[in-house]
This record gives C-alpha cells, sequence and structure tokens, in this order.
C-alpha cells in the first residue's frame, strides 16, 4: 500500500501555468483598507493574500481556484474582490485531485 502524501507534498507537485494577466482583482483597493478582518488572508489554503505596506498584495500566480477568498470577501469582508477563473489553459494543474 502506498503511503498518502501530506497536503503540502500533495500541493507541492501541482504545475502552474500562469498567464501574465492577473485573474484577481479589486474593485477599489480603498475597501481593503478599510475591511476589519481581512478574512481573505486567513481562508487561502496558498497564502495569495498578504496586507504590506497599508495595501493588500495579491500573488495570484499562486492561486489554488477554489473560490473561498471570493465568498469570505463578499460574506465577512468589504466586498472588493473581483474574481474569475484564468483563461482558457491558464492556471492550476492538480496531480492529486
Ligand atoms: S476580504 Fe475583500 S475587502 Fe477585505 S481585504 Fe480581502 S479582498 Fe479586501
Amino acid at each position: 500500500m502506498v503511503g498518502r502524501l501530506s497536503i503540502a507534498d500533495a500541493l507541492g507537485a501541482d504545475a502552474f501555468d500562469t498567464d501574465s494577466i492577473a485573474h484577481l482583482a479589486l474593485s477599489d483597493p480603498q475597501l481593503c483598507v478599510t475591511c476589519a478582518r481581512r478574512p481573505c488572508i486567513q481562508v487561502c489554503p496558498a497564502e495569495v493574500y498578504h496586507w504590506e505596506e497599508g495595501r493588500l498584495r495579491i500573488s495570484y500566480e499562486n492561486c489554488l481556484e477554489t473560490g473561498a477568498c471570493r465568498i469570505a470577501c463578499h460574506v465577512l469582508g468589504n466586498r472588493a474582490l473581483v474574481w474569475n477563473y484564468p483563461a482558457t489553459g491558464h492556471g492550476v494543474q492538480y496531480r492529486y485531485g
């Protein structure tokens, strides 16, 4: 029997075909400044979101396309996040489901 991979190892095996155009955006960055909890930072398993120098940074290249950030932002945040799938042929390629 083959042993189970850890989540980190399984995610580490994934490949990304990164588009030069970001598929994650903000409708208004000022909404993030006043966002009380910034739940996007907490829920993203790929750590796509970081608060740096007074603004939200989005490392869309690492996106796993779960959509958790969109739900968190629109339910608990200030609804700034504009979430789309990457363009056809781009994005994450899962190796272990
Ligand atoms: S949850 Fe939405 S509004 Fe709040 S910091 Fe994240 S993207 Fe901005």
